[in-house]
């Protein structure tokens, strides 16, 4: 029976203790939002000492933490010569050195706390559909190389055959390093964890504003209000329009996912032998995986950049993967989901702090060993530790005059923009 509108990861969740819905009166420091940013911080300030409360809108867990595709390791988000001309160079060399100690500190966090959420070290290819993009991909390794310890090898064409079977691409690089995880598993992990730390956590209960300055925040909330000598903003994708200067910084772009039904063991290994996480380059980005059972492939990408109902979303995505995949045709699909990445107008993440309110976002549909580490380093910051320094803090987010928060209606343009013109544009060339 398809499971349209639900990941299917929430068919493993663990039991957890029933939440309460009222926030208690008073806590040292308030974190909003319950995914993986908002637990990692909150861990981080309850081992420090601090009284924490993390209070979130749904059921925790329910944001983006428990719908993405679980791919996890360091890799420059952009490339670096557009951070160079964002942030300048010296930040550009920090950022691209400190993407892999985040991915250490989040593997070391699954480690050490014991959190068994399925990772394995299948390693990623990221794959490019033009000769262009292959092109760029090279310069970008080799860039990486000359700046960071980054472990990655350019594949050409002719090798793609031991990551995956399909003639779609022109050439990729590989992360060995890289790999998977079970997104809600581990969210389930980083709760248990908090909850074992004596952090409180409120769950289906929107903060509605926060007032006051730092030493003296209150929080409104429909079941009643709390008082707090310091505020973290942890909302990324689901921030909407209520908080001014953090809400017009931050705005939701949604992926999509679809798992198939179980397929035939034997279909699965000739299609993906290495069973890699698989990340395209173009702009029509897919990226894609074998669940952790070895049963069914997850599919997701831009089924488009507004918020399409999972039926129609199912249908675009399965088109882009029988386009890579034929033998997947009579595949049949058994859920489709949807969640909201958070982006910055510069597509990178940041940690920062504006009227004394702590914030960590931005990690632009590349979060599960971001989110977690700089959940950590805004607590940090918030409790005033130098452990908190950051190159993510100089990532300064600007806004746009036309924009105030909650839904991006321009993407409503993007949409049109990337779909007839971008996509067709890069179809022509893949095919040359
Ligand atoms: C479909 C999809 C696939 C993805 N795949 C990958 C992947 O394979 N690899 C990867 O690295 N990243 C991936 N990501 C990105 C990754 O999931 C996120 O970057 C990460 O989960 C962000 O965690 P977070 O805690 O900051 O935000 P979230 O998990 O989104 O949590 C934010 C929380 O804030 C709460 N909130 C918002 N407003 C309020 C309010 N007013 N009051 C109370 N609570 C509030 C929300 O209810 C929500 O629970 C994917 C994302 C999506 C949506």
């Amino acid at each position: 029976m398809p499971a349209f509108g639900t990941p299917c990861w929430w068919q493993d969740g663990a039991d957890l203790p029933v939440l309460p819905e009222t926030p208690p009166a008073k806590t040292e420091i308030l974190i909003i939002g319950a995914g993986y940013t908002g637990l990692s911080a909150a861990i981080t300030a309850a081992r420090e000492g601090a009284k924490v409360t993390v209070i979130d809108a749904m059921v925790p867990g329910q944001g983006a933490s428990t719908r993405n595709g679980g791919m996890i390791g360091a890799h420059a988000r952009v490339a670096v010569d557009a951070i160079s001309a964002a942030f300048g160079r010296d930040t550009a060399i920090r950022l691209v050195n400190e993407a892999p100690k985040a991915y250490a500190f989040t593997r070391g966090l699954i480690a050490d706390e014991g959190i068994d959420c399925d990772f394995i070290q299948t390693g990623r290819v990221v794959l490019d559909s033009t000769q262009k993009a292959f092109d760029q991909s090279r310069r970008l390794a080799e860039a990486l190389h000359r700046l960071a310890d980054y472990d990655m090898q350019v594949v050409e064409k002719a090798d793609l055959g031991p990551h995956i079977a399909t003639d779609a691409y022109k050439g990729g690089v590989y992360y060995p390093d890289h790999g998977g995880l079970h997104p809600r598993k581990f969210h389930d992990g980083l709760m248990r964890v908090a909850l074992g730390a004596g952090v409180q956590v409120v769950q289906n209960c929107p903060v509605l504003s926060v007032e006051g300055p730092e030493g003296a925040f209150l929080a409104h909330t429909a079941s009643g209000s709390i008082r707090a000598d310091k505020v973290i903003f942890a909302t990324n994708g689901y921030t909407g329009a209520r908080f001014g200067h953090i809400s017009r910084r931050i705005f939701a772009l949604p992926s999509f996912i679809i798992a198939t039904e179980k397929l035939d063991a034997g279909l699965i290994a000739r299609l993906a032998p290495g069973r890699r996480m698989m990340v395209e380059t173009r702009a029509r980005h897919s990226y894609y995986r074998i669940s952790p059972d070895g049963s069914r492939i997850l599919f997701g990408g831009r089924a488009g950049m507004v918020p399409y109902g999972p039926v129609f979303a199912a249908m675009r995505l399965r088109e882009t993967m029988v386009g890579i995949w034929p033998e997947l045709k009579d595949a049949a699909i058994s859920h489709s989901w949807r969640g909201n990445t958070g982006f910055t107008f510069q597509q990178m993440p940041h940690v920062g702090r504006h009227n004394g309110r702590h914030f960590a976002f931005g990690y632009s549909g590349s979060g599960v060993a971001l989110a977690p580490y700089l959940g950590m380093k805004v607590a940090y910051q918030a409790l005033g530790d130098q452990r908190g320094d950051t190159a993510y803090s100089e990532t300064v987010p600007t806004t746009r005059i036309w924009y105030s928060g909650g839904r991006p209606l321009f993407l409503i343009a993007g949409e049109v923009w990337y779909r007839q013109v971008v996509d067709r544009w890069e179809g022509r060339q893949a095919r040359r």
